[in-house]
C-alpha cells in the first residue's frame, strides 16, 4: 500500500503469471513449447537490419495482419494484433465489456478475466462446468453483456466443436461473444470461420503457445470490421505502438514455415498423449485434453505436496491453490526426455 497510488490501484488483485525460475528446472508450468520456433524467425532475427529501429512502426502492423489474414483465411480488415494475446483480451475488455448487464464466464477459465473484471469495474456471472468439466455453453446468454471463455478451455483442456460455439451465437446476438483460442492448434476446432456469419464473434489467438514464440509477445483478434474498429480506438487511446517492428517481421516469419508449425504441434500432440497414458498408469485421473497441457489429480496423494516433491526433484509444474483445483496440477508438455523426468519423479513420489 502506498498514499501515492490512485484509490482503484489499491483495490486490485493482479494475475500471477507462472513462475519463470532462475534456476535450472524442467519447466512445465506455463504452458510454452518445448520446441524452438520456426527456422525462419532465426533468420528474420539474423537478418533484421538495426538501422530499422530508428523508426517508430507501422501503428497498423498491416504486414503482419496481412499475413495472419491469409493464414486464417479472413481478410486484414478482419484482424487485430497486439502484445500477446493478454492485451488484446485487455483491449476487448474496454472495446465491448464495459456494459450495464454482467460479462458471463465459466467459473473455471483463464484466471486472468476475473482480473480485467476488477481492473475495469465489470461485474461478471460465472456458471459451473458440466459433469465431466466441459464449459457449459447452454448456461450463457441470460441477459448478458457479454460472454467469455477460453476454448480449448484452460486448465481443464476440453473444446467444443465448431457447431457448438455456432449455437451460442444463434442465441446471443446482442453483446461480444469472445472465444479465446490460445490452445486451438493443439487439437481444437477453431471458430473464426464463424465471423462471416455472426458480427458479435471475436476470437483471440496468441502466437506464445503453438508458434513457441511467448518471449516476442504477440498475439491477435479476429472479427468483424465493426469489433476489430473498437479495439483500434482503445488501442489508439492507449498506445498507437503495441507491436514493434522486430516482433512484426517475427510474426511474418513463424507465419511462412507451415512445416514447421505442423510438426512440432504434432510432436505435443504425441507427447500429450503418451503422457496421460503414463500418468493415467501411476493411478491419476487426467481429463482429456486439446491443449498442451493436461489436467491431473491423484486419489491417494495431495496435489499441493506432489507440486513441492516434483519441484524438489527439478520439475516445475502448475498448482493453482483455488477451491475448486487444489486437488489438480497442471502439467504442460514437454518434450518426451522432459516427460521421462517427470514420469521418473513421480514414480519416486507415489508409492
Ligand atoms: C497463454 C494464454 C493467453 C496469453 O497469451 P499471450 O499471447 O502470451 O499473452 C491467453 N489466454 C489463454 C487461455 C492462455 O492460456
Amino acid at each position: 500500500m502506498s498514499k501515492f497510488w490512485s484509490p482503484a490501484v489499491r483495490e486490485l488483485t493482479p494475475y500471477v503469471p507462472g513462475e519463470q525460475p532462475r534456476e535450472r528446472l524442467i519447466k512445465l508450468n506455463t504452458n510454452e513449447n518445448p520446441y524452438p520456433p520456426a527456422p525462419g524467425v532465426e533468420a528474420a532475427l539474423r537478418d533484421f537490419p538495426a538501422d530499422h529501429l530508428r523508426r517508430y512502426p507501422d501503428p497498423q502492423s498491416n504486414a503482419l495482419r496481412e499475413a495472419l489474414a491469409e493464414e486464417l483465411g479472413v481478410t486484414a480488415e478482419q484482424v487485430f494484433v497486439g502484445n500477446g494475446s493478454d492485451e488484446v483480451l485487455a483491449l476487448a475488455f474496454q472495446a465491448f465489456f464495459r456494459q450495464a448487464r454482467p460479462l458471463e464466464m465459466p467459473s473455471i477459465s483463464y484466471s486472468f478475466y476475473p482480473v480485467y473484471c476488477r481492473l475495469y469495474g465489470i461485474e461478471r456471472r460465472t456458471h459451473p462446468l458440466d459433469a465431466q468439466w466441459r464449459v457449459d455453453l447452454d448456461a450463457f446468454g441470460q441477459d448478458v453483456g457479454g460472454v467469455i471463455f477460453a476454448n480449448p478451455n484452460a486448465p481443464t483442456g476440453h473444446g467444443h466443436g465448431r457447431e457448438a460455439i455456432a449455437g451460442l451465437l444463434e442465441r446471443v446476438t446482442d453483446s461480444v461473444v469472445l472465444v479465446d483460442e490460445a490452445y486451438v492448434d493443439f487439437g481444437g476446432e477453431s471458430a473464426v470461420p464463424l465471423v462471416e456469419r455472426f458480427p458479435n464473434l471475436l476470437v483471440t489467438g496468441t502466437f506464445s503457445k503453438s508458434r513457441s514464440l511467448a518471449g516476442l509477445r504477440l498475439g491477435y483478434a479476429v472479427g468483424s470490421r465493426e469489433l476489430v474498429e473498437g479495439l483500434e480506438r482503445i488501442k489508439d487511446s492507449f498506445n498507437s505502438y503495441p507491436v514493434d517492428s522486430l516482433a512484426s517481421a517475427l510474426g511474418i516469419a513463424s507465419l511462412a514455415d507451415r512445416e514447421h508449425f505442423e510438426a512440432s504441434r504434432e510432436a505435443v500432440i504425441t507427447t500429450r498423449e503418451r503422457t496421460r497414458d503414463r500418468l493415467e498408469t501411476l493411478g491419476f485421473q487426467v481429463l482429456p485434453s486439446q491443449t498442451n497441457f493436461v489436467l491431473v489429480s491423484h486419489p491417494d496423494f495431495d496435489a499441493a505436496q506432489l507440486f513441492v516433491g516434483l519441484r524438489e526433484r527439478g520439475v516445475l509444474v502448475r498448482h493453482f491453490n483455488t477451491e475448486v483445483l487444489r486437488d489438480h496440477l497442471r502439467i504442460s508438455i514437454g518434450t518426451d526426455d522432459e516427460m521421462d523426468s517427470l514420469i521418473e519423479a513421480l514414480e519416486s513420489l507415489c508409492r
